[in-house]
């Protein structure tokens, strides 16, 4: 081994990010401060007595926004919040795919590409079972690979807490990204 390889840590070809996301949940306006509910790009119909949205400075697309934090993670690059602080007007209401895309920008500037994405949204309602393909399939266009790279699950936080009652959703996401060409 040269004195430079010795000198120079191993870095693999790959690596993986983690984001978490949490909105609170209101009644639509003007009744209270809920957006309309939005994952992963797609607008969702409030279920049930429900008419609940995030609360938030840009859209409160909160898979987004956990998808988002584990590129960015994964890149050793600024978080989503430094990136675009929720002081600035210029984010206020704006389509979190835009989050999305300058991530996916800046890991494309460093050489990085993704290889898949595995996110969990918890919601009471609605559920997202019958929304799931619509999500995946946009997660896929943004992150420009294919559906099959893109896995969402949807769980209930079984009444329990906050996410439970209603009053929060919640993402987790992993995400891989290698080397472009590895
Ligand atoms: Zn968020």
């Amino acid at each position: 081994m040269s004195q430079s390889a010795q000198n120079s840590p191993y870095e693999p070809p790959f690596r993986v990010g983690h984001g978490y996301d949490l909105h609170r949940l209101d009644r639509y306006a003007p009744l209270g401060r809920g957006r309309p509910m939005v994952l992963g790009g797609v607008r969702l119909a409030a279920g049930g007595n429900a008419e609940v949205g995030p609360v938030a400075h840009s859209d409160g697309d909160v898979l987004l926004h956990a998808i988002t934090d584990a590129l960015l993670g994964a890149a050793g690059l600024p978080d989503i919040g430094q990136l675009f602080p929720d002081t600035d007007p210029a984010h206020e209401g704006r389509d979190s795919g835009e989050f999305l895309m300058e991530a996916i920008t800046r890991l494309a500037a460093d050489g990085w590409s993704v290889a898949n994405v595995d996110a969990t949204v918890i919601l009471e309602r609605p559920k997202i079972g019958p929304h799931k393909d619509a999500i995946r399939a946009n997660l896929a266009r943004l992150l420009a690979i294919a559906p099959g790279q893109v896995n969402i699950k949807g769980k209930t936080h079984e009444g329990v807490d906050a996410v439970g009652q209603g009053l929060a959703v919640e993402a987790h996401a992993v995400v891989l990204i290698s080397r472009v060409g590895a």
